[in-house]
């Protein structure tokens, strides 16, 4: 069996970050990822402007042009529940806008550039723990066995690491979903990222995306929620048509998936979870993608005090807590706010001109 001092499994945003960072304090690194490079994440595909100097301080590289949708920079437009009237275009603010399968590509070829063993297409399915951690992966219906001292679970949102772990953990998820449709010139939009706030339609956020040529609108709801996910895209969508005249063209895609809601889970003895699968996402505006990379830093950065006789957890929530904690009160602001509260959220931020 091969022995590695860290196995991350997962090769999204998180897991890539841990795995090169790791790497880079000369650690043995494997990481596993079931699906193929350049897999699609549902994902709304936009950065704030700091994550490319993130990405440069803590992964050593420029996000490359290749990356990057058009129109490639957007603005930030935020709209209340009383609607455009009272909204409005934050000045000076600037958002990446990429093409996420082309984003995560290029990090899982840094990963391997920066000396990370990949194997992709492989499945990580069970561990046990003994005086080290064996982890189990299928590839091509074939069981594979991997020895680790450390394992960082990086595997999203439905963290089956976080699951065997702790079968019963309480993890909500807000389910997001986001309809990709035509022809956005035709509708009166600018180029910029739109959050929207209103309760009926949301307890956290609904946002529109220029994405090329295309449109991408969408939202989250909460599990079990009236109304369901489709029923509130479609109101959103009639909202739209009001106050944006938004030109139902041709819808081109539409998904689900979900995003970490008021939950943190560090992990446990020598296992550490990392990014959506520990809970590392801003539930006020869905940005998981620098959380995700910081936490990877966070992670590796424990490890290393582990090896030197630090308990591994204790470090961890140390090095992540400034994420951990922002999130969390974020959470509690969600949860506090009704249309009124959201109507003053917006107007502090157009007043404040910056976020
Ligand atoms: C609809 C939607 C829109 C979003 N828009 C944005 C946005 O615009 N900007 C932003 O910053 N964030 C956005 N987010 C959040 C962001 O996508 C996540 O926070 C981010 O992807 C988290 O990164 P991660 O590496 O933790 O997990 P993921 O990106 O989910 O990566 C997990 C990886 O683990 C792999 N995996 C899963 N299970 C296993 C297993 N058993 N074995 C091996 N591999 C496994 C998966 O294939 C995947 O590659 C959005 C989320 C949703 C749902």
């Amino acid at each position: 069996m091969q022995k590695y001092d860290v196995v991350v499994v997962g090769g999204g945003p998180a897991g890539c970050s841990t795995a090169i960072n790791c790497a880079s304090l000369g650690m043995d690194v494997l990481l596993l990822e079931k699906d193929t490079p350049g897999r699609r994440k549902p994902c709304g595909g936009v950065l704030p402007w700091i994550t490319s100097e993130v990405i440069e301080d803590v992964l050593g590289e420029e996000m490359p042009q290749s990356v990057y949708n058009s129109p490639s920079e957007l603005g930030l437009y935020y709209v209340p529940p009383s609607g455009r009237v009272n909204g409005g275009r934050m000045p000076n603010y600037r958002i990446h806008n990429i093409v996420r399968e082309y984003f995560d590509e290029w990090l899982l070829k840094l990963t391997s550039d920066s000396g990370v063993e990949v194997i992709t297409e492989t499945r990580f399915t069970d561990l046990s723990i003994g005086t080290s951690i064996e982890v189990t992966g299928i590839r091509q219906a074939e069981e594979m066995k991997f020895d680790t001292k450390y394992l960082v679970g990086a595997d999203g949102v439905r963290s089956k690491v976080r699951r065997v772990l702790d079968p019963d953990s309480d993890t909500q998820a807000l389910i997001v979903g986001q309809e990709l449709w035509s022809d956005w010139k035709k509708s009166d939009i600018e180029d910029c990222f739109y959050g929207f706030f209103r309760g009926d339609l949301s307890i956290a956020y609904s946002y529109v995306i220029p994405k090329g040529n295309n449109l991408l609108i969408g939202l989250g709801v909460q599990q079990q929620q009236t109304p369901n996910v489709s029923e509130a895209l479609s109101m959103f969508r009639e909202w739209l048509k009001v106050d944006f005249d938004f030109h139902e063209e041709t819808m081109l895609a539409k998904e689900v998936w979900g995003i970490p809601f008021g939950y943190f889970v560090p992990g446990e003895g020598n296992i550490i979870l990392v990014g959506d699968a520990a809970g590392l996402c801003n539930p006020l505006s869905g940005e998981g993608i620098r959380l995700g990379i910081e936490s990877g830093e966070s992670a590796a950065s424990a490890i290393s005090r582990s090896l030197k006789g630090a308990n591994l957890i204790e470090a961890y929530n140390k090095e992540v807590g400034g994420i951990s904690d922002m999130v969390r009160k974020i959470f509690d602001f969600v949860l506090s706010l009704d249309d009124d509260g959201r109507e003053t959220f917006v107007k502090e931020e157009l007043s404040r001109g910056t976020i």
